[in-house]
């Protein structure tokens, strides 16, 4: 069923572009630049547009239907994002090109780095982060240096929860740090006992998802945070779910101290397949001069690039993703605190709906008010009938749609995670309730369909674990199997 590579679809002689008549004297290339006996595929430029059009159309996105992958807010990109991403002035632009001539991008930063300080409720953001994960590390780098300065570099241990995503670990591994799991109750809150047992001089600082990777917001908060506090350690948001509070909560005040954004997430920039994407990282006013740099900073007659007082440095080259900028800064100036407000009610009420509709049929472990997403179990059908999260997701690709996050986070059992955002319809919410009692009854009386679902689609089920350790790669020379 795999598509032929554009190697295989080569013929000898046939190309897909024709240059111009010289009409200058001809020079050699020069020798370094000449590699001999490369093997590129020849083909007409239809056959190229045909074969990325194929392949194209056997993806799934955003833009071809519902895709409540939680965690992940897969909400709509509105286009003129795309349109002002577009524009020459921001599309040409080089980041080399002296600040003077490059003066309206400057302050579309600083627009941008105010707007999100304010959005979180920050003293000061840098928009150096080219993702979640590297705000991560980035916060992580900054409360080392904060500690050091004070004369406290041997704190050690980061403190996170049983729940958090798995990039808090590893940011925290990467920085140089220990991780010491907290448990969480059965209402899914951090459970205080445990963290007040944790909390003594050693603490670096508390990782914490706000609502949590459960949907569920963090009912202690504040005591969460003051027992941290209280022992000289500092407080981290993943900030990955704003798209629950923006606009109606604002992070830095209930006293978290650092906070990424995931622009990719909560700002509608594109994402999925790797990138780009963009995490900016806001500070309470006694972090700021650790942020990353540059910064954009302005007088009345110029912005420019600044470094903070005591920055721990770049985060990447040159200034990060700038398209990306463009896309955030464009939804929220059309969206206004007002819009931000009403997205983020409206994705939680979309995702409560959808719990209440699905509840009697999918066991949700923690079944309280959840934010803007909720978990389930997937393991349906008879008792003993093996079937599990997997198999509810690969059938919901027969309905056309694109499957849940599953198997995270890991503290509930077969877990589905299921975020709707607040871009869809009550039709397509209702749709997808249809499916999903649908596949619930077939669990129950035709387990095989589930069992062996997909049945549409260009690939029936893969083995996953196998597919990304035993890689078969393919070149000129044909099939490599890749050894283990
Ligand atoms: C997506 C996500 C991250 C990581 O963000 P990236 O931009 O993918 O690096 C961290 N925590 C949570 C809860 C997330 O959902």
């Amino acid at each position: 069923m795999s598509e032929p590579t554009l190697y295989e679809k080569s013929v000898p002689g046939r190309t897909a572009l024709r240059l111009p008549e010289l009409d200058v004297p001809e020079a050699p290339l020069p020798q370094e630049l000449v590699r001999e006996g490369l093997n590129l595929p020849e083909l007409s430029q239809l056959d190229v547009v045909r074969h990325y059009q194929t392949l194209c159309e056997r993806s799934f996105g955003v833009d071809s239907g519902f895709y409540p992958l939680g965690s992940c807010t897969m909400k709509y990109n509105p286009r003129v994002g795309e349109a002002v991403a577009r524009l020459p002035g921001f599309a040409n632009a080089h980041p080399l090109q002296p600040v003077e001539q490059v003066q309206p991008l400057l302050v579309l930063m600083f627009d941008l780095q105010t707007w999100l300080a304010e959005i979180g409720g920050f003293a000061g953001v840098s928009l150096q982060p080219a993702a979640g994960a590297q705000g991560e590390l980035t916060a992580l780098l900054m409360m080392r240096a904060y500690h050091e300065a004070r004369g406290e570099g041997a704190r050690s241990q980061v403190l996170i929860p049983d729940s958090a995503h798995g990039t808090n670990p590893a940011s925290t591994t990467m920085a140089g740090l220990s991780v010491l799991e907290l448990p969480s109750d059965e209402r899914g809150n951090i459970r205080l006992d445990a963290l007040r047992a944790a909390c003594d001089e050693s603490v670096v600082g508390l990782m914490i998802t706000n609502p949590n990777t459960l949907g569920l917001f963090e009912q202690q908060i504040e005591e969460v945070i003051a027992l941290v506090h209280a022992c000289g350690g500092l407080v981290y948001g993943d900030g990955a779910n704003m798209n629950a509070l923006a606009g109606v909560l604002r992070p830095g005040d209930l006293g978290i101290d650092l906070m990424h954004y995931n622009l990719h997430k909560t700002f509608s920039t594109p994402h999925g397949g790797g990138g780009p994407g963009s995490g900016p990282l806001g500070a309470a006013p006694a972090l700021v001069d650790y942020l990353p740099g540059p910064v954009v900073e302005h007088d009345a007659r110029s912005y420019r690039f600044a470094t903070p007082a005591k920055s721990i440095g770049r985060m990447c080259t040159y200034h990060g993703n700038f398209a990306m900028w463009v896309r955030a800064w464009a939804y929220i100036a059309l969206h206004g605190a007002a819009g931000l407000r009403k997205n983020s009610l409206h994705a939680v009420l979309n995702a409560n709906y959808l719990r209440v509709r699905l509840h009697d049929r999918y066991r949700v472990p923690y079944d309280r008010i959840n934010m803007h997403e909720f978990v389930c179990r997937g393991d349906v059908g008879a008792e003993g009938s093996g079937l599990g999260a997997a198999d509810v997701c690969k059938r919901l690709i027969d309905h056309g749609i694109h499957p849940p996050t599953q198997q995270f986070p890991l503290i509930v059992e077969q877990s589905l995670m299921i975020e709707p955002t607040e871009c869809e319809s009550r039709e397509t919410l209702d749709a997808f309730v249809s499916a999903m009692l649908e596949i619930e009854r077939e669990a129950r009386e035709q387990p095989e369909l589930l069992r062996e679902a997909p049945h549409a689609g260009p690939v029936r089920r893969l083995d996953e674990v196998a597919a990304a350790r035993r890689r078969i790669l393919r070149d000129a020379a044909g099939l490599e199997e890749e050894k283990a």
